[in-house]
């Protein structure tokens, strides 16, 4: 491709996204198990429209180093070896949803993580965040892979030691069996990465997202995308199924 043709494509994907950025999605949540690009996906959003990624974990820790009230009392729960309740991390969240980077929407990580949840969210969102800002319904898009693909793509992956460098053996292989292009050393598997450790990981999403999920299908809610696809042929049907509903 020629620089003139490259540097056009570039000007229009500039001011597809500025366009992107003044616009109110509202609220995003990504469902999908680990290795299904979840990640990824959620950074493109962030980055295409200007909104911010919400993610209770780091809401949280954030709570706890600055010693709110709130964290202060998540703090002494986690101490104690228990769970946060559900009103504790209502709170958290509901303080982070009101300030004013959220008023064009928002991509939320790590919650609802339960049915319950979920209602107290259509509950919040139902009151109006920003009164005076046009209400834009939650989008919750499921990225659907195939589980024997997952486990073998997550099962490939290979890293190297000494530079970081990471492979796949199967989509992505280094030139030599098992060695690291730039240096030749042996890959090595993450732990987390192990077969077993990997079907427990996906169980145990299973089970926790489960009734997510069954939440929102049950009221229609839920837009399933396949992601067994390219990367970029998933953003690009995220952004459409983001920019067809609002
Ligand atoms: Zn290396």
């Amino acid at each position: 491709m020629g620089n003139t043709s490259k540097g056009a494509i570039s000007m229009a994907n500039e001011s597809a996204k500025s366009a992107a950025q003044n616009k109110n999605i509202g609220p995003v949540i990504l469902l999908g198990p680990p290795g299904a690009g979840k990640g990824t996906q959620s950074r493109r959003i962030v980055e295409h429209y200007g909104v911010p990624q919400i993610s209770t974990g780091d809401l949280l820790r954030e709570h706890v180093a600055r010693g709110t009230a709130l964290g202060l009392e998540a703090k002494a729960i986690m101490a104690r070896g228990e769970l946060v309740p559900d009103e504790l991390m209502y709170g958290i969240v509901a303080c982070r949803l009101r300030e004013l980077d959220c008023r064009n929407g928002f991509v939320l990580d790590g919650f609802p993580r339960t049915a319950a949840q979920a209602g107290w969210l259509d509950a919040f969102l139902e009151k109006a965040v920003f009164e005076n800002s046009q209400k834009c319904p939650l989008i919750v898009i499921q990225l659907l892979v195939d589980y024997n693909q997952l486990l073998l793509r997550i099962a490939g992956r290979r890293s190297c030691p000494t530079c970081g460098r990471t492979y796949n053996i199967h989509t992505q292989p280094p030139l030599r069996d098992e060695l690291c292009d730039v240096d030749g050393t042996k890959l090595l598997i993450r732990e987390d990465d192990r077969e077993e450790v990997i079907a427990g990981r996906l169980a145990t999403y299973e089970t926790q997202t489960r009734p997510v999920a069954d939440y929102y299908r049950a009221q229609n809610r839920l837009m399933a995308i396949d992601a067994d696809r390219k990367m970029e042929e998933v953003t690009a049907q995220i952004f459409g199924v983001i920019d067809g509903h609002c």
